[in-house]
């Protein structure tokens, strides 16, 4: 079919040409039509990446029009204002509105929703989520780096910061399914906490087996602690108790949430003020700001 006459005949090419290849939530591709003729393959884009995509906009191959999309993020939403910046004027049966505005850099242009197409490519996006229901996705919607698939995190360090390029989060659908903590954001680097219980000398045998590893007194658990039998300490160990650098640090809602759907789901997080990752959890560094909780318990 070459280019639709009829309005009928672009509805039935943008839904022929609306197609997915792929798979997987990283493999998938999706196919979105010419808005102004629905010729195949205006913009194939990763579904993670709808805005990135949407955004940088297109060229049609066969009618030549360009459009992008004006993206607007609040909270609760994001909405994207298609603008057609190249070509001809579309037909006029064409689904965009006929409203003319005037735009920066954009001497007349078409604001409007393409009908359908925002629609479809949420559609996709449901599917596929809950085809692979992922549990952890990048904070940034890019695919993690290779090789990082199954580590603490999707990147590597950026040196200039100490923190790593992307983080791992709870993926949208995991954290909607209800909070077990409050969300918060700040937490303050205060410091491994002290033992819990009364610290004993290590007994002789300890002494011989664990010389040179520079243990200097066992921490016995009680019986509720099993199957943990206690823990030894260093000197190290001890003198670090409650010596953070005291920085409070903030992070995006993304990460909150995902504290507050899976206290458990980081061993470690980044403090601003040594710039570096430290342990979060029962014996981590960090409190949540305004309370004696640590971060990830
Ligand atoms: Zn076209
Ligand atoms: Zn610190």
């Amino acid at each position: 079919m070459g280019q639709p006459t009829t309005q009928d005949e672009y509805s039935k090419r943008y839904a022929e040409n609306t197609k997915t290849s792929g798979t997987g939530i990283y493999g998938v591709r999706c196919h979105v039509p010419c808005p102004f003729c629905a010729a195949p393959d205006f913009m194939v884009h990763a579904i993670l990446e709808v805005e990135d995509a949407y955004a940088k906009g297109a060229t049609c191959k066969e009618c030549g029009r360009s459009m992008h999309a004006i993206v607007t993020k609040s909270d609760s939403a994001t909405r994207m204002a298609f603008v057609q910046t190249g070509g001809d004027d579309p037909p006029p049966w064409v689904p965009i509105s006929r409203s003319a505005e005037t735009t920066t850099g954009v001497d007349v242009a078409r604001l409007a929703d393409v009908p359908g197409s925002r629609a479809i490519a949420e559609k996709v996006i449901a599917a596929a989520v809950a085809g692979e229901a992922p549990r952890r996705v990048t904070i940034s919607g890019r695919a993690p780096e290779p090789g990082t698939e199954d580590s603490g995190a999707p990147a590597g360090i950026n040196p200039a910061t100490g923190q790593h390029r992307d983080y791992w989060v709870l993926s949208p659908g995991e954290r909607s399914k209800g909070f077990v903590r409050p969300v918060r954001s700040s937490y303050r680097h205060v410091g491994p906490p002290p033992p819990k219980y009364e610290l004993r000398e290590l007994t002789d045998d300890e002494r011989a087996r664990y010389a040179g590893e520079g243990y200097v007194r066992y921490e016995p658990y009680p019986e509720s602690e099993s199957p943990k039998r206690g823990r030894l300490w260093t000197q190290k160990d001890l003198d670090a108790v409650g010596k953070g650098c005291g920085t409070m640090t903030t992070m995006g809602r993304e990460l909150s949430e995902t504290y507050a759907r899976q206290p458990s789901f980081y061993g470690s997080t980044f403090c601003c003020g040594c710039r570096t990752h430290l342990p979060v959890g029962e014996r981590g560094e960090f409190v949540w700001e305004g309370t004696t909780e640590r971060v990830g318990t």
